[in-house]
C-alpha cells in the first residue's frame, strides 16, 4: 500500500483479494475521508465454500456479543 494516486493528501490503498480479509480492511478504511480504497479480485465469479463461522465461548466474550 502506498500513495500511487494524484488526489493530494488523499492515500490510495489497492487490496488484492476480496475475502473476508479484504472486505473487511475495505469496510473499515473507507470510513476514513482521506483514504482512496480500490479491491482487485483474480476470481470471475464469488462462490460460497466452507460451512460456517465458530466463535468459541471465549471470542464471544472479548466481541461483546452477549
Ligand atoms: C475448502 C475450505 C473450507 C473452509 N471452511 C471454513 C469454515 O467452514 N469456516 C471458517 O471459518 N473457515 C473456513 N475456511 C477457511 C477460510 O476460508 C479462510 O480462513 C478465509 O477465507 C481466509 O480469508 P482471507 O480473506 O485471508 O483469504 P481468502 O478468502 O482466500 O481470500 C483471498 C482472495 O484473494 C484473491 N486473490 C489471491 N491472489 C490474487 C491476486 N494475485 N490478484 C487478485 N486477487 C487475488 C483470491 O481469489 C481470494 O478471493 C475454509 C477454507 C477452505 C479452503
Amino acid at each position: 500500500m502506498g500513495s500511487l494516486g494524484t488526489e493530494p493528501n488523499v492515500l490510495q490503498v489497492a487490496i488484492v483479494g476480496t475475502g473476508i480479509a479484504g472486505l473487511t480492511a475495505a469496510i473499515a478504511l473507507r470510513k476514513h475521508p482521506a483514504i482512496h480504497v480500490e479491491l482487485y479480485e483474480k476470481a470471475t465469479e464469488l462462490r460460497e465454500i466452507g460451512a460456517s463461522i465458530t466463535l468459541g465461548p471465549k471470542w464471544v466474550g472479548i466481541l461483546n456479543l452477549v
